[in-house]
């Protein structure tokens, strides 16, 4: 039996140890703080489970001695626990205290350090720690404390030669600043408060010593935020980054299938957006059989999990990529393309604007007796119906159908917060209408093309964006494009 006091990092799941992600995944029980996000959690096993020992400030409270209890009696049990907590373990985190509980109860343990926010903050803020020539070292200091009233030793931080990083200061921002400008700090020196350093909605507010307190009421600053003060605070301005991501701050949900979400979810988090997945549908594959092949000179795929259907189909029979050999291949836009490409083929006919007019025009050229389309049960006609227009012979094979994916309450409560919700078709309009009993009403909509923005207003709403290039990269460059 072995307990694990873990770091978790300062919020950004990508700053958790590699270690720290391999024993969530494996732990049997993790107790877990406050400030652990589901992102993190979701990397532990199905069957784990997960046991919340937080504290938070005027709120719920688990006491540390039932966290202690906790500990030793899960791991007595045999299982393997992990005792997650935000930042570092051994940073203003009592993991000393649950390691001393621990050693006087006979369980082994061991420590996985993690990223402290008093460091990751101010980095995520553009604000180094250290500089040459201008912070010789830095010390990291509860405001706890001066909270309280009770003392820290102001004269000998006043004198610190270096940054003074604060965590848990809060609501004693007045009180530091006073003290340390009391005790012969100069009123003008920078100050920078970090909230929410490393999540995505961070903020960073720049002031001094003397306007701190003022600043820090006016702006509504609120925990957990770590404060820098030093003249490396001010080297935040010249070097911030993260705030300037374009969709920073940005609350963003994605309503398409979960298994097509990630690459359209990883590009709005990489642009800084916090993104809310609610998928409201899921495709089912009909399992169809697919007709012969030959007798069709054109085979047109409508959509990425067309193609996959398409040789899971192929497979079936006992066949592969060869047996589209000859065939001239259409993919209704560049994600199709793509996914035809995994699978060995390249596309013939890729239309610039990816919907059934654009597949329409790019065909105009294309001598085309007879067209086989594969696609989702509930597609439209526009495509069908134009190629007959032109005399072609074609045959329909639904090869999966688009269901509801029912939302989970929460899902349905965080849609309503967010700034925009993204719709890559008009199923997703329409199951996600169906789902939370109708659009939300506060979030601004986003619509990827004409067909889904027509959905839309089915339901009564005007899309308030419409990409111009109709596929996932294009509804993105739009949000982007909107400010
Ligand atoms: N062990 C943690 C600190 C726990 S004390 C660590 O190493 O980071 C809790 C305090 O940490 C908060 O009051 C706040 O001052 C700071 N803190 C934790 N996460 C933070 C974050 N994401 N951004 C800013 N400050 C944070």
């Amino acid at each position: 039996m072995t307990a694990f006091l873990v770091g978790a990092g300062p919020g950004d799941p990508g700053l958790l140890t590699v270690r720290a992600r391999d024993l969530i995944a494996r732990a049997d029980v993790i107790l877990y703080d406050l400030l652990i996000g589901p992102e993190i959690l979701a990397g532990a096993r199905d069957d784990a489970e997960l046991i919340f020992v937080g504290k938070q400030g005027g709120g719920a409270q688990v006491p540390q001695a039932d966290t202690n209890a906790l500990l030793v009696e899960h791991a007595r049990a045999g299982r393997e626990v992990v005792r997650l907590k935000g930042g570092d373990p051994f940073v203003f985190g009592r993991g000393s205290e649950e390691a001393e509980v621990l050693r006087d109860a006979g369980v082994r343990f061991e420590i996985v350090p993690g990223i402290t926010a008093g460091i990751a903050a101010p980095a995520y803020a553009g604000v180094p720690v250290t500089h040459r020539n201008v912070a010789a070292g830095v010390a990291f200091v509860t405001g706890h404390q001066a909270r309280d009233g009770a003392d820290l030793d102001w004269d000998a931080l006043a004198r610190f030669p270096g940054t003074l990083v604060f965590y848990m200061g809060v609501r004693a921002l007045e009180r530091i600043a006073e003290e340390l400008t009391a005790h012969g700090r100069p009123a003008d020196e920078p100050v920078a408060i970090v909230e929410r350093g490393t999540m995505a909605d961070q903020r960073t507010t720049h002031a001094t010593l003397a306007t701190v307190a003022a600043r820090a009421i006016e702006v509504g600053v609120s925990a957990p935020a770590v404060t820098v003060v030093g003249p490396v605070a001010a080297i935040g301005l010249q070097l911030q980054w993260r705030e300037l991501r374009p969709l920073h701050g940005r609350r963003i949900a994605v309503t398409r299938a979960r298994a097509q979400s990630s690459p359209l979810a990883a590009r709005l988090r990489d642009l800084g957006a916090e993104v809310v997945e609610a998928p409201a549908i899921r495709t089912r594959s009909l399992e169809a059989e697919l007709p012969m092949l030959a007798g069709h000179d054109l085979l047109v795929v409508s959509s990425p999990n067309g193609a996959s259907e398409l040789f899971g189909a192929l497979e079936r029979t006992g066949l592969d990529a060869r047996a589209l050999a000859g065939h001239r291949v259409a993919a209704m836009g560049p994600g199709t393309a793509r996914a035809l490409r995994a699978h060995g083929i390249s596309a013939d006919v890729v239309p610039e604007r990816a919907v059934a007019e654009g597949l329409l025009e790019a065909l105009a050229d294309v001598p085309v007796a007879s067209a086989l389309l594969l696609r989702a049960r509930e597609g439209r006609d526009t495509l069908p119906d134009g190629l007959r227009a032109r005399g072609v012979a074609v045959t329909v094979v639904a090869l999966y159908e688009t269901v509801a994916e029912p939302l989970e309450e929460e899902t349905t409560h965080a849609l309503a917060g967010v700034d925009w919700i993204t719709f890559t078709s008009a199923s997703t309009v329409r199951f996600l209408a169906e789902a939370a009993g109708g659009l939300p009403a506060g979030p601004r909509l986003a619509s990827i093309g004409p067909a889904t923005s027509a959905a839309l207003r089915e339901h009564g709403r005007e899309a308030d964006l419409e990409a111009t290039e109709h596929t996932p990269d294009g509804l993105v460059d739009a949000l982007v494009d909107h400010g």
